[in-house]
């Protein structure tokens, strides 16, 4: 599980940050370094008390473990604790995140993205609504039935009108449905849903662009799951007409705390247009007094942010640099891989039904049965047999309507199915499938 070289960097890198400020007059923090050793080891025990996210075996929720890199920079950060608000509070994280902005900025074909990191893609959503809300105020936000089940809530908070568009059979945004809304009037902006979090599809981005426009509406894209993924190489057709449109839209959601390797607490929003950095405008007596340069906290909702964030994200960029036929695209290829090596074995086994050909990098697999009510307790069954054996897969409920259109001989019992789902997000698992799918023939009887 931990690989000692990892401590060893840590060390090394302390020292050299402990060298950037021996100019001062000599300070060492006391403690009681024998009591906090004992709590210590009690924390560690409580921390046993999870799934096991970073092995192969765990092949359930969107979980994937941090790169060493990004958890070693955040560690090295807390020596200085730097906070992104104000350069006064973190002057080289500050730094650090705008080049990272940059570099996300880039991987949408956006040269002077205008944007920041956030607390995670809630909070990067909430920005980016709140700015949907200032420039069409009193209209609606529309998003997909399969939409983030935030965006409502976002949008409650915000005080702005919100509707469902319903997602057809394939899990995707209905454009006749769309445009019926469109039509109706009153939409401010589209939520189109890149890579949704249940069952990893796109929402059809250059339809739903070509409507928006003819209706002058918005497009909002919440790519916090799936917005890495236009660097891969083994997308379908109609994946990479979706990424290829993805610089289009007014503005865009991408977590780095999803599939960027960081630890939690790493979303990101960039806007397309720079004019909108005029909302945030505020008149604070006690802030931005030590320069002219732009503080981040000019341009964010929130105010006190982890620069650790940054600075873990920096020096994974470094490390992995957001090229297509890079390392970093090459891992994001296992798992497309991975997926589709999954369905596919899947499909081969009696007891186990695929609802919809994977994306991306999420497999949503039914238990087959007569009817709904049956599968939907023969997924439970399975997924409780599976984390007996140590194999950890995740539960998703869907519409019975969605599960039975895609698999012939399931009769609707129910309102909803509960069907198994496994996102295939670390590059490991493509060597793991085999074995993954043959605890899952197990599991079945
Ligand atoms: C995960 C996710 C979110 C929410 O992001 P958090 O980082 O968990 O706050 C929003 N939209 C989509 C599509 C997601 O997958």
């Amino acid at each position: 599980m931990i690989n000692p070289a990892e401590l060893d960097l840590l060390r090394k890198a302390l020292a050299v940050l402990a060298d950037g400020f021996d100019d001062l007059p000599g300070f060492t923090p006391d403690f009681d370094v024998e009591a906090a050793g004992q709590i210590l080891g009690r924390v560690a025990e409580r921390m046993a008390d999870n799934y096991p996210y970073f092995h192969p075996l765990y092949a359930g929720q969107m979980l994937k473990p941090p790169h060493a890199i990004a958890r070693i920079a955040y560690a090295l950060s807390l020596w200085i604790n730097p906070n992104n608000h104000a350069l006064d509070g973190g002057r080289a994280s500050s730094a650090m995140e705008k080049e990272c902005v940059v570099e996300l900025g880039r991987l949408f074909g956006w040269d002077r993205p205008f944007g920041h990191l956030a607390g995670g893609g809630t909070m990067a959503n909430l920005e980016a609504l709140w700015v949907a809300g200032r420039l069409h105020p009193g209209k609606r936000v529309i998003a997909s039935s399969q939409a983030h089940y935030t965006h409502h809530r976002i949008c409650e908070v915000l005080g702005l009108p919100f509707d469902h568009v319903s997602a057809g059979p394939d899990g995707r945004m209905r454009l006749d449905a769309l445009e019926a809304e469109l039509k109706s009037g009153g939409v401010g902006t589209v939520v189109a849903t890149i890579g949704t979090t249940g069952l990893g599809v796109l929402d059809p981005l250059p339809e739903i662009l070509e409507l928006a426009g003819r209706y002058g509406t918005r497009v909002h894209a919440d790519a916090a799951y799936g917005g890495y993924f236009g660097l891969a190489g083994e997308l379908g057709p109609t994946t990479r007409a979706g990424y290829d449109a993805l610089g289009r839209v007014d503005s865009i959601v991408v977590d780095p705390h999803k599939h960027g390797l960081q630890p939690y607490g790493c979303g990101c929003v960039l806007f397309r247009d720079p004019g909108v950095g005029s909302f945030y405008k505020h008149d604070s007596p006690y802030t931005y007094f030590s320069s002219a340069e732009l503080h981040l906290g000019e341009i964010s909702l929130e105010c006190s942010r982890p620069g650790a964030a940054a600075v873990a994200l920096w020096a994974t960029l470094q490390l992995f640099p957001l090229e297509r036929g890079g390392e970093f695209a090459a891992m994001l290829d296992r798992s497309l891989l991975a997926a589709q090596d999954f369905s596919r074995r899947l499909d081969a086994c009696e007891s186990y039904r695929p609802v919809l050909e994977p994306e991306l990098d999420i497999v949503v697999y039914a238990v087959d049965a007569g009817d709904t009510e049956a599968a939907s307790r023969r997924a439970r069954e399975v997924f409780a047999a599976a984390a007996a054996k140590d194999l950890h897969l995740s539960l998703i409920e869907l519409p019975a309507a969605l599960v039975c259109a895609n698999l012939s001989g399931m009769t609707a019992t129910t309102p909803a199915v509960t069907c198994l789902r496994s996102v295939l997000m670390k590059p490991e698992h493509a060597d793991w499938v085999e074995r993954i799918v043959s605890i899952l023939e197990d599991c079945a009887g």
